[in-house]
């Protein structure tokens, strides 16, 4: 584990260097107090600190009080480090947010156990995180598919739509509805028909670029946001995704039930105009339902649609 320690007195300085080293730590060394706090503004920083109360320039506790204004990020577990005795700077140091206090000359033993105590207390501190992490990635995924959900596919569109009209970019969205699933589920039954809703997904996941978005946005359908990618390529794309489902049998029936998958496809972009997240997804389902009325298992696009509606409604651009 890494420590940083802030000492002004060289003779300090070097005899704590030397003693946590031979405690089998890697020692970050800093002579005053703004060479500690521009250490521990870096990346990756060291997260047990020892502060030496009096320094020139910025003290112990100013140090402190500072890491303790950053919120966010890993914790640093801050011992101060002080000749002082007295009730009233304990106090202020630990109002500063320093989480320990040790005083000089200190008893070796007295400091191992109380750096493992702030160990612990990182330590524990990065599960957290991590958990925290991890719940918030799973309130994003829809729980049958592991695409994102409707929430997360409907906050990741309106980034991109505000993003590609701010940077004059273009973007697809394709929506996505397995056709005539119903009769998946009556005749071969509920599970059958989750197999056949993972088995598209998983599809429809590994035909998309890196930094495109899939999501289930309803019982059987799906949401693609692509961008970067004009009206031409949305159509070519959807064209190959449905080709992915249609020519491939799904397990469980086999060729018994072909499992085929309709879409609409709307953009925006420099030659068709930009438009509000909403508006796109009503183009998207307008082009959906042509190409379910029109057969299923085809591509629709939208974009006569869409030139209809940039025009009808208020542009935001241009
Ligand atoms: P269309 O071609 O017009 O889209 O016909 P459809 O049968 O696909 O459409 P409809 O809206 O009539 O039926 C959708 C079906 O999808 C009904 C519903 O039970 C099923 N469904 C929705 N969510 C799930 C799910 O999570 N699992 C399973 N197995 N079925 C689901
Ligand atoms: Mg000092
Ligand atoms: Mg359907
Ligand atoms: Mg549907």
């Amino acid at each position: 584990m890494r420590i940083l320690i802030a000492e002004d007195d060289l003779v300090s300085r070097r005899l704590l260097q030397s003693t946590l080293q031979k405690w089998g730590y890697q020692v970050v060394v800093a002579n005053d107090g703004a060479q500690a706090w521009a250490i521990l503004q870096t990346e990756d920083s060291p997260k047990l600190a020892i502060l030496d109360w009096m320094m020139p320039g910025l003290d112990g506790p100013e140090v402190c009080r500072r890491l303790r204004n950053v919120t966010g990020g890993a914790y640093v577990y801050v011992i101060l480090l002080t000749a002082r005795t007295e009730k009233d700077d304990l106090i202020t140091g630990m109002d500063a947010g320093a989480d320990d206090y040790v005083t000089k000359p200190f008893y070796h033993h007295e400091l191992k156990v109380r750096l493992r105590a702030g160990q612990r207390i990182i330590e524990l501190h990065a599960q957290l995180l991590a958990t925290q992490a991890a719940i918030s990635e799973q309130a994003r995924r829809d729980a049958l598919t592991g695409l994102l959900n409707r929430g997360a596919i409907f906050d990741a569109l309106k980034s991109e739509v505000s993003r590609a009209t701010r940077e004059r970019h273009s973007l697809s969205v394709v929506m996505a509805d397995l056709d005539r699933f119903k009769q998946v589920n009556d005749t071969y039954g509920h599970m059958a028909g989750d197999m056949v809703l993972r088995e598209a997904a998983l599809r429809m996941a590994s035909s998309v670029r890196p930094y495109d978005s899939v999501g289930r946005y309803g019982g059987e359908e799906f949401l693609l946001v692509l961008p970067g990618c004009d009206h031409a390529s949305g159509i070519s794309f959807a064209e190959r995704i449905r080709l992915g489902i249609a020519s491939q049998p799904f397990p469980p029936m086999g060729e018994d039930l072909p499992v085929t998958c309709s879409f609409g496809v709307a953009s925006v972009g420099p030659e068709i105009g930009y438009f509000e997240t909403d508006m796109l997804v009503k183009a998207a389902d307008e082009a959906l339902y042509r190409a379910k009325r029109d057969g299923r298992n085809r591509v629709e696009s939208a974009q006569s649609e869409a030139a209809q509606l940039s025009i009808a409604t208020k542009l935001i651009s241009e």
